[in-house]
């Protein structure tokens, strides 16, 4: 599988570019910015865009949408109890004394861990991890898992902002994301990548 990392935005959101490199067909999981760029690269590589796929609906993890919406087409997929962050950003944007005109952005699908979702000839998992948001999801897809803003390396995400929940967060990464196989390794929504099993051993947030 196709991998490539972006770091996006003015919060400096990891966006990840994925591919099945025999079908062509990719997908983005987060957009913070620069769309441009990795459209540029999806289409020298002769990749399809399928979706962008959402971790979570806060503002820096989508601010690089209506970029693109202005030009294409492409579905941008979330859980819908995350709807809610995606259409007021000015509060946030304001706490965060980001200068911006996005206010909202506009979504086409609503997904859960009932939704099948592939790319390429790659299925992907969704694994319903709230806590950090009402309707957090992580992905797993090859081995890999894209955790947003649930659990980072040696770390976990915030949860005092809008609908934050901290216990509700430390069961997700419990019951969902530490079951997974200890090779996995996770792209967080945003700094350094980690596995399974190093955040199992070393995540004092979560014991
Ligand atoms: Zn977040």
């Amino acid at each position: 599988m196709f991998l490539k990392h972006y770091i996006t935005g003015p919060i400096q959101v990891n966006t990840y570019l994925l591919a099945d490199e025999e079908t062509k067909d990719a997908i983005i999981i987060d957009l913070g910015g620069d769309w441009e760029e990795i459209k540029k690269d999806a289409d020298g590589l002769g990749f399809k865009i399928n979706y962008i796929l959402l971790t979570h609906g806060h503002f820096d993890h989508i601010l690089g949408i209506p970029e693109m919406q202005k030009k294409e087409n492409i579905p941008v997929l979330i859980n819908e109890k995350d709807l809610f962050l995606t259409q007021h950003l000015s509060e946030m944007l304001c706490h965060f004394r980001i200068n911006s005109d996005v206010t909202s952005v506009r979504i086409d699908k609503f997904i859960d861990e009932q939704t099948p979702l592939k790319v390429g000839n790659y299925s992907i998992t969704t694994l319903s991890t709230p806590g950090h948001t009402p309707g957090g999801q992580s992905y797993y897809v090859d081995g890999k898992l894209f955790s947003g803003d649930s659990l980072f390396k040696h770390s976990i995400g915030r949860t005092d902002l809008e609908g934050g929940n901290h216990s509700q967060l430390i069961n997700s990464v419990k019951t969902k994301l530490f079951t997974l196989p200890p090779k996995t390794v996770v792209y967080p929504g945003h700094v350094d990548f980690t596995t399974i099993e190093d955040e199992i051993k070393n995540n004092i947030f979560v014991r």
